[in-house]
């Protein structure tokens, strides 16, 4: 495992879930509301769905006034902390604050004077909010960039020019984000960022664009840093709905194993001439009714009894075809062979009693003939396959030949 830079620790006080980030705190995923913060129904509908899908931290913009008096009625209904995204106006900072946000994010690059910033930051720090400063490449100081171009070493010059000011009045309950469409420049601005400063990092790739792109994109500069120990809160910014990026988020941080995992990981075999079934059908499928399901297990879906329950023994529960049939196994084991046309249902149940029951007790409750059918499955495919079903050994066969002719 990657050891993970050490920061400071800042906390966004939500009264019933507070949520620290940096520090030893687990590394958070957040996404953005793209509902009108006024509508503040429609707006708290959405966060619902974005903490039901993973988010930790939703943030909303306040870019008017309709958007801060419905920051007033989101805030205390809420179930995760809210940040108010403010660009160009502070005044819009203040009234968030006094719509009781739990963190701001302020774009340096277009509040510029300084009496502004330091109002804003002496108004959070009695309140005991905390700020991102949100650095953004496509929105720099000019004097900035007219110095250093569009280049980490700006966007890092930006975001320190912000602390400065903030020192003045003593406040540092910061996080930080220097985000780039550029997945290569945000990624050197981080790297220079996390070797000059102690303040927690918010990761994110900006304007990704749509999937599948835009989550390559995105994945690419998130997971780059996170493997260096770099980063503590994570944003993807996809052009889709937002409950996409905090799935995609939380599935990041689950496969590099920095969260907790909360639902199914499926794995399935990239199929191959032994096939028994269309493995990309049965796991489309099988994903699609995991859906939403709580089950933090790691499912395999495999395309033949020959291979399938020993490739995949490291998975806690899975299914091989075989002969018109499927083979259920448990870490490798089969434990019951089910009809084809019932092997996703029979997977789905199975995942359900394994996390209830255990492994022990589901071993232990094995069909008593499943293993000797699922062999005598095994040695009949073989038979009809024999051991090179792709063909493999036929043509290196022929490539032998054709040398030496
Ligand atoms: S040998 Fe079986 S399990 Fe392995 S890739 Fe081929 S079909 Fe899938």
């Amino acid at each position: 495992m990657m050891e993970r830079r050490r920061t400071r620790q800042i906390v966004l006080p939500h009264p019933s879930n507070p949520v620290a980030v940096g520090g030893d705190a687990p590394i958070t995923v957040q996404s953005m509301t793209t509902t009108k913060t006024g509508d503040h129904e429609a707006t708290l509908q959405q966060i619902y769905a974005l903490y039901g899908a993973g988010a930790d931290i939703v943030r909303c913009t306040c870019n008017d006034e309709a958007a801060a008096e419905g920051l007033a009625r989101i805030v205390p209904r809420s179930p995760v902390p809210i940040v108010a995204d403010i660009h160009f106006q502070y005044k819009l900072a203040l009234a968030a604050l006094e719509a009781g946000v739990h963190c701001l994010r302020l774009n340096p690059g277009n509040i510029r004077k300084p009496e502004h910033i330091k109002t804003v930051a002496q108004e959070a720090k009695d309140r005991g909010v905390p700020i991102r400063i949100g650095v953004n490449a496509g929105s720099l100081d000019p004097d900035i960039e007219e110095q250093h171009g569009i280049t980490p070493e700006a966007l890092v010059a930006s975001a320190q020019r912000e602390l400065a000011y903030f020192a003045e009045i003593g406040f540092d309950d910061v996080k930080i984000s220097v985000k780039a469409s550029s997945v290569p420049l945000m990624v050197e601005a981080y790297r220079m960022l996390a070797d000059t400063i102690e303040f927690p990092l918010h990761l994110g790739v900006t304007e990704a664009g749509p999937p599948p792109a835009g989550l390559l994109k995105a994945t690419a500069g998130i997971a780059t840093l996170l493997m260096e120990g770099i980063g503590d809160t994570i944003r993807y910014s996809l052009t889709a709905d937002p409950v996409e990026e905090a799935k995609a988020g939380r599935q990041l941080l689950e496969a590099l194993g920095l969260r907790e995992r909360k639902g199914v990981d499926l794995i399935a075999c990239p199929s191959c001439g032994r096939a028994e079934i269309d493995v990309i059908d049965v796991a489309t499928r099988a994903q699609a009714a995991f859906g939403e399901r709580q089950l933090p297990i790691q499912v395999a879906v495999m395309g033949c009894v020959v291979n399938g329950p020993g490739e995949a023994k490291s998975a806690d529960l899975g299914i091989a075809a075989g002969r018109h049939r499927g083979h259920l196994f448990i870490r490798g084991q089969v434990v019951r062979v089910v009809p084809e046309d019932e092997m996703v249902e029979a997977l789905i149940d199975e995942a359900e009693k394994l996390v209830k029951e255990g492994v022990e007790a589901r071993l232990a409750a094995a069909d008593s003939g499943a293993a000797a059918e699922a062999e005598a499955d095994r040695l009949a495919l073989l038979d009809d396959k024999g051991l090179d079903a792709n063909d493999s050994e036929a043509r290196v066969e022929l490539i032998r030949k054709r040398a030496d002719s």
